[in-house]
């Protein structure tokens, strides 16, 4: 199958059950974002200026590209924490 995936903007964060850091992207889509070295290192997203910084950095939404339905609906769910 050959998957898409679209590039969308962050424009919030929560997090999981686990306590890992998910980003919320304009598209309606969450996607992981976690700090997990040496295989991947967000050390960013431990610190709240970091986060903030990358708010409308573009990560690739697989979900997109399957046509997945929005993790979440409302403008409201925006900062939840
Ligand atoms: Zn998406």
């Amino acid at each position: 199958m050959d998957t898409k995936s679209v590039k969308q903007p962050i424009v919030g964060y929560h997090k999981d059950d686990e306590q890992h850091w998910v980003a919320k992207l304009i598209c309606g889509h969450n996607q992981h974002v976690r700090h997990n070295p040496p295989w991947t290192v967000r050390l960013w997203v431990t610190t709240k200026q970091g986060r903030d910084e990358m708010l409308g950095y573009e990560l690739s939404c697989v979900k997109c590209g399957e046509h997945a339905p929005r993790d979440w609906q409302t403008l409201s769910d925006y900062n939840e924490h």
